[in-house]
């Protein structure tokens, strides 16, 4: 079976054999070591420095290290500004929500582009200390332009808390702009590895003035205790043997640019197939990440009809969210997938909708 939804994602044999290292104790320094590799290859990735960038793992999904960036990295006493224009955006509010962190929304439709001059207009008008967007709006695939945020937040001395949970891996990321105050992701979508290991990367002076508002994922306690060699509570073991594969998999093969060359390559094999077949992709190319399109279903064709006969022939599509599930469905190329692959999920569609 080969998964096309967004996370978690087909595995290279490479990593699904690492599951199957030796039974590891988390209080041996074996474990130790794995931690050490994993999170000084996560800052390796976009070439950060590590004396100012530290990466902070945890086990859980994706989530969990968006949840544990909101509540650790937006000061006792901050403001933040929420950009949603999907899922994930909305998500962080209800974060920001659930810890009673001071918060505004800055609202835009699931198929529109945040208003990025109007959002820093208001960083002007009103005093926040953070800005939270998500980087790769999974709901439809749009990439979010973040570099004039990142630099307006770099000015005012406002951190941006950055949701790169579906493109930390394949989208270029402004860490040289200034503004990222920390990013969260996830090592089962863009990195290929297995759920269960998540990770924020955080500035070492944003972590220094991190609040303490939660227990399992206080950000502070785990990157403290990271540093020392150390862990609070008992890891997925065997989710960080996995991601610690997938990182040097990542390395070896070229990293973050060879993996948005090889997404993009088949993200435009799949929309070119699909138009072929009169399927127009829901937004332009060049507004869409590399990592997962969205596309319009075909008329008088339901998506159940569609994943079910797609899911007979080997393929796991992925259905629309929320309001969109009627209109959409959404295709994504990470994951040790190649052209081949694309080419035979071509021919299903052609021989389905026959
Ligand atoms: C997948 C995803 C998440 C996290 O989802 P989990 O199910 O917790 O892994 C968060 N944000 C974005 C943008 C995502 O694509």
């Amino acid at each position: 079976m080969l998964l096309l939804n967004p996370g978690p994602v087909t595995l290279s044999e490479r990593v699904r054999k690492s599951l199957l290292q030796t039974d590891l104790c988390h209080r041996e320094p074996e474990f130790f070591d794995l931690q050490d590799e994993a999170r000084r290859r996560l800052v390796a990735a976009y070439e950060l420095d590590p004396a100012k960038w530290s990466a902070v793992l945890m086990t859980g999904s994706g989530t969990a290290a968006v949840e544990s960036m909101i509540a650790g990295l937006v000061p006792e006493g901050g403001r933040l500004l929420v950009v949603e224009n999907g899922v994930y955006g909305d998500r962080v509010a209800q974060i920001a929500q659930q810890y009673g962190i001071e918060y505004e929304v800055a609202k835009y439709e699931w198929m529109q582009a945040p208003d990025i001059d109007a959002i820093v207009r208001l960083l002007d008008t009103k005093k926040f200390t953070n800005v939270a967007i998500i980087h790769h709006e999974t709901t439809t695939g749009r990439l979010n332009a973040i570099d004039a945020l990142s630099r307006a937040c770099a000015q005012r001395g406002v951190g941006l808390l950055l949701d790169a949970v579906s493109s930390f891996g394949a989208e270029a990321i402004d860490f040289d702009g200034g503004g990222i105050a920390a990013i969260a992701a996830t090592a089962n979508k863009c990195l290929h590895g297995v759920p269960g290991a998540a990770f924020v990367i955080a500035r070492r002076d944003a972590l220094a003035q991190a609040a303490s508002r939660n227990y399992y994922l206080g950000i502070a306690r785990l990157a403290k205790l990271q540093d020392a060699r150390n862990t609070p509570f008992t890891p997925s073991v065997h989710a960080y043997y996995a991601l610690v594969e997938a990182l040097r998999e990542f390395e070896e093969e070229g990293g973050w640019r060879a993996r948005h060359a090889r997404y993009a390559k088949l993200a435009e094999q799949v929309r070119a197939g699909l138009a072929a077949l009169g399927m127009e992709s829901a937004l332009p190319p060049e507004e869409s990440s590399v990592v997962l399109r969205a596309y319009r279903l075909p008329a008088g064709v339901t998506y159940e009809t569609l994943h079910d006969a797609l899911k007979a022939k080997g393929f796991v599509i992925y259905a629309g969210q929320g309001g969109l599930s009627k209109e959409l469905f959404r295709i994504s190329t990470m994951g040790a997938l190649d052209a081949n692959d694309m080419d035979r999920l071509i021919s299903s569609f052609v021989e389905l909708l026959r």
